[in-house]
C-alpha cells in the first residue's frame, strides 16, 4: 500500500480550549487508485489531507494520535529534512486557489524551474526544457512566450493548469488535490478535470478532496465520505454509486443534478455541518438524518464492514 493513514486525530489548540477537528480517520490508497474524499465544507477533509505532508500550521494544529505511512515512511515522525525531500518530489499537491499557490512576484517559468532544481541535479537549460514541456502537456498555448508570464497575466483556468504542472512535473507517487476545481467556472472545471484524468499515471495515486459528488463520480476508483471529523462510509466507487448505505452519503447523492431529476428541484440536506468542538452526542449526523432513531441521539456508531470493502458508520447496521 502506498499510503496508509491509521487512527488519525487532529486537534486545534487555543489559549482556553482544544478543539478536536478530526477523530480516528483511517484511509489507504495504492498506486493506480483515485480516492475521492467527499463531504461538505468543514467536515475535516482538508485538515486530514494537509496533515499527510505535515502542512498544517503547528501550533495551533496538533496530532495527538495516529500514523501516516507513505511508502513505508512514517511521515509524522520522519525528520523535517527528509520530509522536505518527499514533498514536491514524491508527493505533489494541487491547492484550491491558484492565486495563493503561485507566487505573484515570480514568472511562472521560474517557479516551475525552481521545483525541478530543488529536487533534481539538472542545469538551468534542462529545467527550462522540462518546464516548457509541462506547460505544453497541461495545455498552455504558446509555452515559449507564456513561460515568462507572471501569474496575474493568466486566466484562473490557465493558472490552475500551471499549478497542476508544478505538482506533476517531478512525476510524484502521490498527488493530493484539494478542491482543485472549486475556484474555477464550470466550463474550465470540466477541462481541468479532464486534464487531471489524462495525466494521472497508472503507477501513481491521487487523493482528490472535494465537496462535489459530480467531480468524484467522474474520477474516483474509491470513495471515502467524511462528516463532522469522522469517516462515515468507504467503498469502491462503483459499489458506492450503485448502493450508498449511509444516510449522509445518500443525501449527498440526492443533491446531485442528474438527467433523471432534470426539471425538478434538487434536494438539500437540512441544517449545517456542526463546527468542530460542537459535535452533538450520539451519531453526529442525527439532527440532519432522515432515518434518525431514538438511540441515535445517545449512542455513537462505529465504522463497521457491512460487505467486503464497504464500511459504514450508522446504527441502522448494528447487529
Ligand atoms: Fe442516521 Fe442514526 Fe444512522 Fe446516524 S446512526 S446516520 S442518525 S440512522
Amino acid at each position: 500500500m502506498l499510503l496508509e493513514i491509521s487512527d488519525l486525530h487532529i486537534e486545534f489548540a487555543s489559549e482556553d480550549r482544544t478543539i478536536r477537528a478530526v477523530e480516528g480517520v483511517s484511509l489507504s490508497l495504492d498506486r493506480g487508485q483515485v480516492l475521492g474524499l467527499v463531504g461538505e465544507s468543514g467536515c475535516g477533509k482538508s485538515a486530514s489531507c494537509m496533515s499527510i505532508p505535515r502542512l498544517l500550521p503547528s501550533p495551533p494544529a496538533r496530532i495527538p494520535q495516529g500514523k501516516i505511512l507513505f511508502d513505508g515512511v512514517d511521515l509524522l515522525t520522519t525528520p523535517i529534512e527528509n520530509l522536505r525531500k518527499i514533498r514536491g518530489d514524491k508527493i505533489g499537491i494541487i491547492f484550491q486557489d491558484p492565486m495563493t499557490a503561485l507566487s505573484p512576484l515570480h514568472r511562472i517559468g521560474k517557479q516551475l524551474q525552481e521545483v525541478i532544481r530543488l529536487h533534481r541535479n539538472v542545469t538551468l537549460a534542462e529545467s527550462r526544457k522540462l518546464a516548457l514541456e509541462w506547460l505544453d502537456r497541461v495545455g498552455i498555448p504558446d509555452p515559449t512566450s507564456k513561460i515568462n508570464a507572471y501569474p496575474h497575466e493568466l486566466s484562473g483556468g490557465m493558472q490552475q493548469r500551471v499549478v497542476i504542472a508544478m505538482a506533476l512535473i517531478l512525476e510524484p507517487d502521490l498527488i493530493i488535490a484539494d478542491e482543485p476545481t472549486t475556484a474555477l467556472d464550470v466550463t474550465i472545471q470540466a477541462q481541468v478535470l479532464r486534464l487531471m484524468r489524462d495525466l494521472h499515471r497508472k503507477d501513481s495515486a491521487l487523493l482528490l478532496i472535494t465537496h462535489d459528488m459530480g467531480v468524484v463520480s467522474q474520477m474516483a476508483t474509491h470513495i471515502a465520505v467524511m462528516y463532522a471529523g469522522q469517516i462515515v462510509e468507504t467503498a469502491e466507487a462503483e459499489e458506492f454509486f450503485r448502493s450508498p448505505q449511509h444516510p449522509y452519503s445518500q443525501a449527498l447523492l440526492r443533491a446531485l443534478p442528474s438527467s433523471a431529476t432534470r426539471g425538478q428541484p434538487l434536494e438539500s440536506i437540512p441544517g449545517n455541518v456542526p463546527s468542530a468542538g460542537n459535535f452533538p452526542p450520539g451519531c453526529r449526523f442525527h439532527n440532519r438524518c432522515n432515518a434518525v432513531m431514538d438511540k441515535c441521539k445517545k449512542c455513537a456508531p462505529q465504522l463497521q464492514e457491512i460487505s467486503p470493502d464497504h464500511c459504514v458508520r450508522c446504527l441502522l447496521y448494528d447487529k
